[in-house]
């Protein structure tokens, strides 16, 4: 019997070998490489003459708005510097609501009469564009009759250049608007968010005799991935467009003997891992950290925390650029939250803090009392913010993807709550009754006036099942998916503690009598009413499930569920209040993402129905007619032997044939009944409540065959073959 393909691909795997740098490439010099396709600082301070280069320094460090008047001068320089890396090509780079990027390229070609032609990129080329925004997203703020869109200019991300073998295009990032001004894009509302954030964080310091003009987010994420080898991806229909397996059988070997978490990676992972840093440092992102995660084939890249939009710009540029390094390698990365059933799924920790416009960080506990009163007023704000708008924060995250991980002991539960460490609960309680702090041996703390005891670093490791932790120097958002862009979530941190900030600058500008007491009373009251959200204890647990309802917290577990949040009154008003996104545009964002969950599990249902029917079935009636045809065979050759074990092998099959499908014909009605005319938020509830629970015994039916049917016969790559073989 010739081979199968499946049994093909092993073999091709089995013999590739490694991949090898590039000729004289061997050793690159970090330093040298890193940012060298990048219209970075050091390049406009270069190309640039120095009225035009502060000019703009003013509007990418203090938010000024940009004057048109150096648009010219700035993309003249852009082109030379991007024609001498070899670009023919400029696009606007924007991530519209589908959560990717999107680019549309022209050239620099510009005819010249007496024939031959120029290079030419203007100002206006610049700073804006006008792709046809009909084709993306926009969840009914665009009607269809107005396909117009247009895409402006970020100076505050550098424009780089991105290379094949065969040319090169300078990417220049922006934001994406409908001619209304309303924000077709993610981009936008995070950058809104940052304003909001900065005002009211600026605010407040000044209330604490700082004076600071600007402050920003920083955001580090920690991207996680499997790699899984392209020959077996490729004999996989359910990756190729689902990008998860929906059906498979757990392997004999998984996680358990939890080998891989930090393990030496093997070469060929390696070799992709470090190929993958070099293009992203040329690129100009801060890449620093790799390793092994919890389970086979499954790995986390991080890198050093940026400035919410850039860093936000940097990680999807990241993912695009894993994709491409992959195919080098031989590998497809895979980003959905669970590929693989019953296998640790992948989420993308968002490390959050603030800075001012001197770098420090405002979530530093330091080593005066004043550093210590600004922490702990910062410190209250966020524990106010994620637990008077934990529906928000659930919301920002709410992805079908994330539906398979949330709350499945491997990701934190849907409920949101905050991990402190026992030092700064202690200090907590101690500010709420006033009394001593449990870990330290001092007296009462005065905020402005007492030194806080030192709160250790390593605290955050002590308890990863927080959704939202405390890390030391900045808060680490657990719940975000991998695949998911991390700018709604950004931007509903920035937005829910800006309206904290308000909050407690108000009162503390409404109180009366001396400043120290007054903001001691307001931190004290504060948290005392939040307390709540506070939790150190296991958050994967059944009993924290039932403490969490007693306190009173929103435990919202599917998408669905946590949409609807995002259009509450008290919500809409959020967002419109900070002017961040206007009623409108939140709306449509509710659309837009309920879409999404109805389209990502329409296509896994008909995915699914499509294998159960042409790879499942027919490999089930060979086995099947392969046990027929050797029972017949031996009744022939003799009468004497007892069949008995045969036969009821030939019923079991024959059984799961029927039941599979039965379920296939339950699950094709109630993706039909889900895919009729509904509005988004109706579609998702019937895609939730009876198309997903279809898909489950349709899954149950393949993967008993799948432990039944001849090994050979079988024509899906399976779960080891794709966790184990590189
Ligand atoms: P782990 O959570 O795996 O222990 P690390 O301590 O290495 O991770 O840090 C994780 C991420 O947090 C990194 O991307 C790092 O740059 C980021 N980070 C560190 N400080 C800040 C900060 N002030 N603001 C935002 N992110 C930060
Ligand atoms: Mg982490």
């Amino acid at each position: 019997m010739s081979a199968t393909p499946r049994q093909e691909a092993l073999r091709a795997i089995t013999a590739r070998a490694p991949l090898a740098p590039p000729d004289g490439d061997a050793n690159p010099s970090l330093t040298e490489l890193f940012g060298s396709k990048v219209f970075n600082d050091a390049v406009q301070r270069r190309r640039l003459t120095k009225s035009v280069y502060q000019t703009l320094r003013r509007t990418i460090d203090a938010g000024e708005a940009l004057d048109p008047e150096i648009a010219d001068a700035v993309a003249d320089a852009m082109k030379d510097w991007a024609v001498e890396h070899g670009a023919t090509h400029y696009t606007h780079w924007f991530q519209p609501m589908t959560g990717l990027t999107a680019e549309k390229h022209d050239s620099f070609l510009s005819p010249v009469v007496e024939g031959g032609a120029l290079h030419s990129f203007t100002g206006s080329q610049l700073t804006q564009g006008e792709p046809d925004a009909s084709s993306f997203p926009s969840g009914g703020v665009r009607a269809t009759f107005e396909a117009r869109g247009y895409t402006a200019w970020d100076p505050t991300s550098p424009a780089f250049i991105r290379e094949t073998n065969f040319g090169a295009t300078l990417c220049v990032p922006t934001a994406f608007c409908s001619w209304t001004g309303e924000a077709l894009d993610t981009k936008t509302p995070l950058l809104r968010s940052n304003e909001a954030l900065s005002k009211q964080a600026c605010r407040l310091l000044k209330l604490i005799d700082e004076d600071v003009d600007h402050c920003v987010s920083t955001v580090g994420p920690e991207q996680e991935y499997f790699l899984v080898d392209r020959e077996l991806y490729h004999l996989r229909p359910d990756l190729l467009s689902c990008g998860r397996t929906v059906v498979g059988r757990r392997p004999p070997k998984g996680q358990e003997l939890e080998d891989h978490y930090f393990s030496a990676s093997p070469q060929r992972m390696l070799n992709f891992q470090m190929d993958l840093e070099r293009e992203l440092w040329a690129l100009g992102v801060p890449v620093c950290t790799r390793h092994g995660e919890v389970a086979p084939h499954q790995y986390e890249s991080a890198p050093i925390f940026e400035n919410a939009s850039v860093a936000t710009d940097h990680n999807m540029l990241m993912m695009e650029v894993m994709q491409e390094v992959a195919t080098r390698h031989g590998f497809k990365c895979l980003f959905h939250e669970k590929p693989f059933d019953g296998v640790n799924g992948s989420g993308k920790h968002n490390n959050w803090s603030i800075a001012d416009d001197e770098g420090h960080n405002l979530f530093s506990p330091g080593s005066s009392p004043h550093d210590n009163l600004r922490f702990i007023l910062f410190l209250t704000a966020t524990i106010r913010a994620i637990d008077k708008h934990a529906d928000l924060l659930r919301a920002s995250i709410a992805h079908s993807g994330n539906d398979h991980r949330l709350g499945a002991n491997e990701a934190p539960p849907a409920i949101i709550s905050i991990f402190l460490g026992s030092e700064l609960e202690g200090i907590v309680e101690a500010l709420i009754e006033g009394g001593e702090p449990r870990a330290a041996e001092r007296g009462a703390i005065k905020l402005g006036v007492t030194t806080l005891p030192p709160i250790p670093a390593d605290t955050s490791d002590r308890n990863r099942t927080s959704p939202f932790a405390f890390t030391g120097n900045k808060w680490e958002f657990r719940a975000v998916g991998s695949s998911q862009s991390i700018s709604l979530p950004n931007t509903v941190i920035n937005t829910i503690v800006a309206e904290s900030l308000d909050y407690l600058a108000t009162e503390i500008e409404s109180g009366t009598g001396n400043r120290e007491n007054v903001i001691q009373d307001v931190v004290r009251r504060t948290l005392s009413a939040h307390q709540r959200v506070i939790f150190s204890g296991d958050n994967y647990s059944a009993e924290w499930e039932a403490e969490a309802e007693k306190r009173g917290l929103l435990n919202l577990k599917n998408t669905p569920d946590a949409l609807a949040r995002l259009t509450t009154d008290e919500n809409l008003a959020l967002f419109e209040t900070y002017g961040v996104l206007s009623r409108r545009e939140t709306e449509s964002r509710a659309n837009v993402l309920n879409e999404a969950f109805v389209h990502r599990l329409g296509v896994e249902a008909l995915s699914m129905m499509q294998i159960a029917s042409t790879q499942v079935l027919p490999a089930a009636v060979a086995c099947q007619t392969r046990l027929a045809t050797a029972i017949q065979a031996t009744r022939q050759a003799s009468s004497g032997i007892d069949l008995a074990e045969q036969e009821g092998l030939l019923a079991e099959v024959s059984g799961l044939i029927g039941r599979l499908r039965a379920a296939v014909q339950t699950l094709s009605s109630a993706h039909e009944h889900a895919e009729g005319d509904h509005l988004p938020a109706a579609a998702a509830i019937l895609f939730r409540d009876e198309v997903k629970p279809a898909m489950a015994e349709v899954r149950e039916a393949c993967d008993e065959l799948e432990g039944f049917v001849d090994d050979e016969l079988w024509p899906l790559p399976k779960y080891h073959e794709l966790l184990m073989v590189h």
